[in-house]
């Protein structure tokens, strides 16, 4: 089977995580340090905070935004189910702003009336968290745009975003945010094993989110709220978690981050070689926006099903029938169980469940041979007949 995505371990990542191993530090050494210095210095960022995953990251920026019982969190539908479920762990209420069909991002033009409805009853979110869907960048400017009109915070999920740009910056600068945060989960662009970075411009933010990385707990004797009793002296002074990187998973990540730019340039490659292959079937390809450079964590292309003789169920089925490994990145999240108990119907946002009906993530990874991708759109042109 070719998967639809695939981590690229290489000896030289090996190496680095071995020397970690037996160096005096393998948690809460200089790796974490130096791996966060490699990721804000590359984006752009003033703070990069590593937590033990993208999941964390958005629930400690939820935290340092202020969500709380009673505040209300939009994101997209079509995402991971993290990007909600952060909001939730902070007893906030979540809601669902539609996507743009072409680049299946939240629409900057649903989000605006949607806002214009809430200001109306009273119900503006405190948050928004915008997610950069397959790789490309929301339309951040419109979005920031909003945020200063209705006074919302914004943390951009750029979990699959790792290596893009939009509009002349990288993707993770928060040039148009409060937090940005990264994924390094093996299927994302380069990888810790598990891991997640918080980034911010504001000292205030990155200073809470390192605390509540670690338990809220600080040793540093500016922030005591009592006198320094002695050495062994340390103040627990909210509830925090344990939410760290290792330094062995650090160690991975500055090894994995030397190839990050070469891996998104062959992702675009290979994305360049899909388009040109697969224009001619019944299927619409990803659009790019102007000013954008996508990390292209995911493929997706969509049926156009008026022209296609099987259904969506039966086409995925064919190409993992032929080893082809698809995949479907989303379910609308408000389709899950524990949100339809919330009291989501279907509805909602139509064009999240027609993009849902239509979508398939074929594979793409930095180490897809010639043969792999002609396999692949192969496989395609018979299944879409
Ligand atoms: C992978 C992913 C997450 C969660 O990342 P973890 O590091 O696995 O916690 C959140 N949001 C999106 C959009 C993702 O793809």
């Amino acid at each position: 089977m070719i998967p639809y995505g695939k981590q690229d371990i290489l000896q030289e990542d090996i190496d680095s995580v071995v020397e970690t191993l037996t160096s005096d530090f393998i948690t809460q050494g200089p790796a974490v340090k130096r791996f966060e210095e490699d990721v804000s210095s590359y984006v752009g960022c003033l703070y990069g905070i590593a937590v033990s995953n993208a999941t964390a990251a958005l629930h400690l920026a939820c935290i340092a935004l202020g969500v709380g019982p009673g505040d209300l969190v939009w994101t997209s539908p079509i995402s991971f189910v993290a990007s909600a479920n952060c909001a939730r762990y902070c007893g906030a209420e979540v809601d669902f702003v539609d996507i743009e069909p072409d680049t299946f991002n939240m629409c900057p033009i649903s989000l605006s009336k949607k806002l214009e409805d809430a200001k109306r009853n009273n119900r503006l979110p405190k948050v928004v968290i915008p997610v950069h869907m397959a790789g490309q960048s929301c339309k951040m400017h419109e979005i920031n745009n909003l945020s200063k009109q209705y006074g919302f915070k914004i943390i951009e999920d750029a979990s699959h975003a790792v290596g893009a740009e939009y509009r002349g910056n990288k993707v993770g600068s928060c040039k148009y945010s409060d937090i940005t945060v990264f994924s390094f989960h093996p299927v994302k662009i380069i990888t810790t094993g598990e891991g997640g970075v918080v980034l911010t411009n504001s000292e205030r933010i990155a200073k809470e989110i390192t605390k509540l990385r670690s338990h809220s707990i600080t040793r540093d004797a500016c922030e005591l709220e009592d006198n320094m009793q002695g050495d062994w002296y340390y103040e627990q002074q909210g509830l925090g978690f344990n939410y760290r990187l290792t330094d062995i998973q650090a160690a991975l990540g500055s090894s994995q981050f030397k190839r990050l730019d070469d891996y998104v340039a062959k992702r675009n490659q290979l994305a360049d070689t899909y388009r040109g292959s697969l224009s001619s079937l019944p299927i619409k390809l990803p659009t790019i926006i102007d000013d954008s450079y996508s990390s292209y964590h995911l493929y997706i292309i969509r049926l156009k099903s008026e022209y296609i003789n099987s259904t969506k169920k039966e086409v995925f089925a064919a190409l993992r029938g032929m080893g082809i490994g698809v995949n479907l990145h989303y379910i609308p999240i408000y389709f899950q169980p524990y949100y339809r108990n919330l009291g989501f119907s279907k509805g909602i946002c139509p064009n999240a469940e027609e993009y849902y009906d239509q979508a398939i993530s074929i594979p793409i990874f930095p180490t897809m041979t010639k043969d792999q991708q002609l396999a692949v759109v192969d496989s395609i042109r018979k299944a879409v007949k």
